[in-house]
């Protein structure tokens, strides 16, 4: 069980663990699916989303992956069902997880797989926001209060591949007045014709 070992000045969490993972998307969660499966090591896993899963959280609703589920996810765990689709335009080929699925997967992984070995506390919704002497901080977007965790082994930083979602921030290119942009994001909720 990952400790609290106490409460430090103002108010302040401290955490012990032996591994904290930055990133709840696929990478950390293969990481500590993995590593909670060959050790018996204490791990905290954040992130800045509630919920496990990464950019498919906000990926636009039609995407697919690329690849059958059965080759993506984490090893304990399978991704579907290892079947292939009879009808529409994947007909004839291994199934392929929409976002949606992607995601109920990984909060299946996170709630009935992780946090239930005892190894793994989930801080979702928490800010990474570097280490000092005294160890790591990371803050809670939802109440500002900020925890530390001291780290037996090693910060494992599962962001190296985190993709810019562009629905989330202002075009990088001017817009006219008079153009009607959509985002892939907000094709699936046009009123009218564009
Ligand atoms: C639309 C789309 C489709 C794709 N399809 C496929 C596919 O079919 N097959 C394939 O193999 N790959 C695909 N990819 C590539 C994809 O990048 C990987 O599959 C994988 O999802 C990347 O996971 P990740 O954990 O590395 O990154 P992310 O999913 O981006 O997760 C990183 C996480 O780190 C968190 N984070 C970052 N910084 C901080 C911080 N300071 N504090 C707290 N949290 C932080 C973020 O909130 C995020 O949740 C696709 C990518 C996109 C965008």
């Amino acid at each position: 069980m990952v400790r609290a070992t106490s409460t430090g000045g103002w108010g302040m969490a401290v955490l012990e663990a032996d591994y904290l993972v930055i990133g709840t998307g696929a990478s950390g969660m293969a990481f500590v699916d993995s590593l909670i499966s060959d050790a018996e090591a204490e791990v905290v896993m954040v992130d800045r989303r509630d919920r496990p899963g990464g950019h498919w959280n906000e990926d636009y609703p039609f995407v697919r992956l690329h690849q059958p589920s059965a080759l993506y996810g984490v090893a304990s765990c399978g991704l579907g069902d290892d079947r292939i689709d009879e009808t529409g335009p994947n007909a004839g080929f291994y199934e392929r997880a929409t976002a949606a699925e992607v995601c109920d997967y990984y909060g299946r992984v996170l709630d009935e797989h992780l946090l239930p070995s005892g190894q793994v506390r989930h801080l979702g919704m928490h800010d990474f926001l570097g280490g000092d002497g005294e160890g790591y901080h990371v803050r809670s977007l939802l109440t500002g209060e900020r925890t530390t965790v001291q780290v037996r082994r090693r910060l494992v930083d599962a962001t190296y591949l985190e993709s810019s979602i562009p629905a989330l921030r202002p075009p990088p290119f001017a817009v006219d007045p008079d153009a009607r942009v959509a985002s892939p994001n907000d094709l699936v909720r046009l009123t009218e014709p564009r």
